[in-house]
């Protein structure tokens, strides 16, 4: 008998394989450690890929990363702390950084440590080698030098949970991008990522123009703060011509690239001031390669960055954010289902049929 019991984890086996809910023994902590239990966990795209098997994984494996839950209990040996630095109780409701770093390796001293050479990612773990480290599970291990923060009471579940990616990640592609306000930013994509941008860019100060494909997408565009949408056609020529129309002639400050599709990655380029700056945060799949005109890049004297998950003081910034000004645009609202832990099979089933932007699992208890 352990000092904790038992916990409930659903373990994915592989594309195509019934998920496996089972009972194990929770361990004892180790020192900087603390133990968790959940209390929503939501379904991110990157865990939608690896379901549907267009990504690999270790497995079995606790699925799941946007996860927010409260502390039940704290290793008695270098208790962990807060990102604050101060002091974690029992009971507290937390979320934490997706990526875990050493804090000391090449890439951690080089304010890279979601690169971090000894990293370990939340929900992308072997449940043999790492156990307890998924969202989909009654109960996660915070490992040691986890980022750890504290949920503003106010902020609903539902806010809050996708906090520690989504947001955060525009978080991070916002501070790459340096001081917006006053600046006019494409966002490529009005999915969960280009409407968070959306609003987080314009409480920075920034005209938002907010660029889909679909209508459908578009139509929550104001409500996060765009200041104009605009419908992508297929020949893509208007689209430049419709950011141009509104910048006097000169093209975007900023262009945030969420779809991951390299045509609109290329097309990008193209709406861009000179002097602009690119940055790509959807493209985390293998695609095609994009032509691209070095002479163009100089001439224009254009910038072009790729973001990848974010440092923790992005997620500290995504929940400022949220907590300062989540209530004034609909993110409650992006979260359209809710499926207990039991029932994660239909959980991603739903997710699949991307009728909402997040599906949540609540813990049955
Ligand atoms: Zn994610
Ligand atoms: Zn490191």
């Amino acid at each position: 008998m352990t000092t904790f019991g038992q916990g409930k984890a659903v373990l994915f086996q592989g594309n195509g394989q019934p998920l496996d809910a089972c009972d194990a023994p929770l361990p004892d902590l180790k020192p900087g450690e603390a133990l968790v239990a959940i209390s929503a966990t939501t379904l991110c795209g990157s865990d939608l890929h690896t379901f549907h098997g267009r990504r690999e994984t270790a497995t079995p494996a606790v699925l799941g990363h946007e996860i927010i839950g409260r502390i039940v209990a704290l290793s008695l040996v270098d208790p962990p702390r807060p990102y604050d630095g101060t002091p974690l109780h029992v009971g507290e409701r937390v979320t934490w950084s997706v990526c875990v770093n050493c804090g000391d390796c090449f890439f951690c001293n080089r304010d890279l440590p979601q690169k971090c050479e000894h990293l370990l990612k939340y929900g992308h773990q072997s449940f043999a080698l790492e156990p307890w480290c998924g969202g989909l599970a009654s109960h996660l291990i915070l490992r040691r030098n986890s980022a750890i923060f504290r949920i503003p009471d106010h902020l609903p579940d539902e806010v809050a949970c996708p906090a520690n990616c989504a947001t955060a990640t525009v978080a991070g592609a916002l501070r790459h991008a340096g001081n917006i306000d006053g600046a006019t930013v494409v966002i490529t994509g009005a999915g969960m990522l280009g409407l968070t941008a959306a609003a987080m860019a314009k409480e920075a100060g920034a005209k938002v123009i907010l660029v889909d494909r679909e209508q459908t997408r578009l139509e929550e565009g104001a409500a996060f703060g765009a200041a104009a949408v605009i419908q992508v056609q297929p020949e893509g020529e208007s689209l430049r011509e419709q950011v141009l129309e509104r910048t006097e002639g000169r093209g975007a400050d900023v262009v945030f690239e969420m779809t991951g599709a390299p045509a609109v990655a290329r097309r990008g380029i193209d709406l861009l001031r000179t002097g602009g700056q690119l940055i790509l945060v959807g493209s985390v799949f293998p695609t095609e390669p994009i032509d691209l005109y070095p002479e163009q890049v100089v001439r224009r004297m254009l910038e072009i960055k790729g973001v990848h998950n974010y440092a923790p003081q992005d997620l500290g910034a995504a929940l400022t954010f949220l907590a300062e000004h989540g209530n004034a645009y609909p993110f409650a609202s992006l979260v359209g289902a809710e499926f207990p832990l039991s029932d994660c099979e239909a959980a991603f089933a739903y997710a699949a049929t991307g009728k909402t932007f997040r599906v949540r699992i609540t813990m049955d208890s």
